[in-house]
């Protein structure tokens, strides 16, 4: 920065970049990058964030897409009380049970006990369906298909993290019946294929399609698809999104019937529900994001460019000031009407170079500079966060390069990401290579008889019982759990192959992916 640039510098003394290494301490940089970047600003209630501009916008992203998507496909959006009647939410057994000990009640109103307390919605099926009881009569009415983008609270006893475990959430939650299992599952797929799409071409993350096991699947549904992502840096795996096929577990609970033509009689739905959360961009930043900050993926980063005036001097006069901004300002708006999203950053009181690190921690994928002489010369230089590599590009042709350079950071970056996912995703046949790759922070692919018993001896068993420094102090001696069961496979079962937990004595029945997971 010349002169002027510093000495107009804010006086601040607030460390601006991150002083933790995403290598040497995980938990550590998640915080710094999260807050300084202005994603995240803490709260006074354990669990709970405050999603600023800056990370609520990706969100919007994400929404957008899928609902376009979702609209597609007929699904239309409503609104459910986020309240729920004990009775209600006690309906249906086995999935309370896997939600009881997260609901939160509501016990008073002022300093009056409830005479019933009222359940602050953990999912809404069982808030859902009494109404879809009297909405559906007619095999006419199906399909149905609704979805609603909410907030639910789950009180996680596990550990909070911001974005990835968090005590209230945002996400969509689609519910839908139809006649047969077969369109039903087919809808299961579509949906799971939108939220991998979502990971892969949105946030450029690599994701793995598969079931759920029965030990992991979603209680009181038929069977639970999910797509799987990997965090290189912990070495876990993480559930993306979920799409459940719920069979006619609820319709049976809620009496969600209609008159079938062919038999004369009352037929009992088959349902789905599917959702995605805020998850999605914890899973982004962990991805991405290296010791100067976020690095966003172009699709999803609300400015895509930034463009910052350079080169204000001691001896430059007003009118230069002005024609430099006038010049920057003309500069956005070719790149807007090239499709970019652009902003410049016109701020008087930040030198340039603080606004370097400033856009840098913030992860905007490209950063223009534009000063006197790079005008005088018709030409300006782009700076990419992704690789820090410095272009000089004519001024005339820039839209159009920046444009194509965008979607060529979303193409690398999604490569490096499955690059680094692969490296760590291992295939064994042996307990004791599995347990090893476990320790070098890979997923693994193992063949699993699909037992509950035998995935809870696979965890017990490859938990870490010793204080290893190096590992992830939040997690010492986590076990393995089942992530899915791929639905492309590196390879079938074959005859020779037996269950990877030595002492199991069942037939493995399908290549099952494990890992340590968030
Ligand atoms: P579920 O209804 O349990 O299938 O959850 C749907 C999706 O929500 C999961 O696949 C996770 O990606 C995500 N999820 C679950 N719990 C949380 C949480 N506490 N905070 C943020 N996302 C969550």
């Amino acid at each position: 920065p010349s002169k002027e640039e510093s000495s107009s510098g804010p006086k601040k003394i607030t460390r601006l970049g991150l002083e933790a290494s995403k290598d040497v301490d995980l938990p550590e940089w998640y915080t710094q990058v999260i807050t300084k970047s202005e994603m995240i600003d803490y709260y006074d209630i354990s669990g709970c964030y405050i999603l600023r501009p800056w990370s609520y916008c990706i969100w919007d992203r994400i929404r957008n897409f899928l609902s376009g998507q979702f609209k597609k496909l007929g699904v239309k959006d409503g609104y459910f009380p986020i309240f729920v009647s004990k009775a209600v939410l006690e309906r249906e057994k086995t999935h309370i049970a896997d939600f009881a000990p997260e609901v939160a009640w509501v016990t008073h109103s002022g300093s009056s006990e409830l005479a019933e307390h009222i359940a602050i919605r953990p999912t809404s099926e069982t808030a859902m369906y009494p109404a879809y009881a009297r909405w559906i009569q007619s095999h006419r009415d199906l399909p149905y298909k609704l979805n609603q983008w909410n907030n639910v609270v789950r009180w996680e006893f596990k550990q909070p993290q911001p974005f990835l475990r968090t005590r209230e959430f945002l996400w969509q939650e689609g519910h839908t019946a139809f006649r047969t299992p077969q369109e039903a599952g087919e809808e299961v797929l579509q949906i799971l294929d939108l939220y991998a799409r979502v990971y892969e071409e949105l946030l450029a993350i690599p994701v793995i399609k598969g079931r759920k096991t029965e030990k992991e699947k979603f209680a009181g549904g038929d069977y639970t698809t999910t797509v799987e992502a990997y965090i290189p840096a912990s070495g876990r795996g993480i559930q993306g999104a979920t799409s459940h096929h719920l069979g006619q577990n609820f319709s049976k609970m809620f009496e969600i019937v209609y008159d079938d033509p062919d038999t004369q009689e009352k037929a009992y739905v088959y349902q789905n529900s599917w959702g995605i959360t805020t998850r999605t961009i914890g899973v982004m930043v962990l991805v991405h994001g290296d010791d100067r900050g976020l690095v966003l993926p172009p699709r999803v980063a609300e400015i895509q460019v930034i463009v910052v005036p350079c080169g204000i001097t001691a001896s430059s006069t007003a009118d230069d000031r002005k024609s430099l901004i006038d010049s920057c300002k003309n500069l956005v708006d070719e790149f807007l009407a090239a499709g970019i999203r652009a902003e410049g950053d016109y701020r008087d009181n930040y030198s340039p170079g603080w606004k370097f690190n400033h856009w840098e921690l913030k992860g905007v994928p490209i950063r223009v500079e534009l000063g006197p002489k790079d005008m005088a010369r018709g030409e300006i230089v782009a700076v990419r966060r992704l690789t820090g590599d410095k272009l000089t590009l004519k001024r005339t042709q820039a839209p159009g390069e920046l444009a194509a350079l965008l979607e060529k950071t979303h193409d690398e970056m999604f490569a490096k990401a499955t690059k680094d996912r692969d490296e760590r995703l291992s295939i064994h046949t042996k307990w004791s290579d599995f347990t090893e790759a476990l320790e070098k922070k890979h997923i693994l692919m193992a063949p699993f008889c699909g037992e509950i018993s035998c995935e809870d001896n696979i965890k017990k068993d490859s938990a870490r019982n010793d204080d290893d420094a190096t590992s992830d102090v939040k997690a010492p001696a986590m076990g393995a759990k089942s992530l899915c069961i791929p639905f492309e496979p590196p390879r079938q079962i074959s005859d020779a192959d037996v269950c990877i937990h030595p002492a199991c004595k069942s037939k493995p029945k399908f290549i099952t992916l494990f890992g340590r997971s968030y």
